[in-house]
């Protein structure tokens, strides 16, 4: 059975599971949310973002527009290739 990855939040006051409550695709790389924690006697609210940093595999289908920095891995994997 595959094991599902949701992220699970929790607030940084209490440590109390945090909700998104709604959330904004700013840029293709970059998600802005609204996050609610779920404690009553807490009731703090805030943002979070999410932003994608990294290619880890070149897509198969790249949008030329999209710019992300290579991890070091991918880096030095192609350099390896270059070299040989
Ligand atoms: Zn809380």
């Amino acid at each position: 059975m595959e094991r599902r990855n949701n992220m699970r939040l929790s607030c940084p006051h209490c440590g109390e599971f945090a909700r998104i409550r709604k959330s904004q695709q700013l840029t293709p790389v970059y998600r802005e949310a609204t996050v609610e924690c779920q404690n009553p006697d807490c009731g703090w609210r805030g943002k979070m973002a999410l932003e994608m940093t990294q290619t880890l595999t070149f897509s198969q289908q790249p949008n030329p527009e999209i710019r992300l920095p290579m991890s070091p891995r991918l880096r030095d994997s192609i350099r390896e290739q270059l070299t040989q």
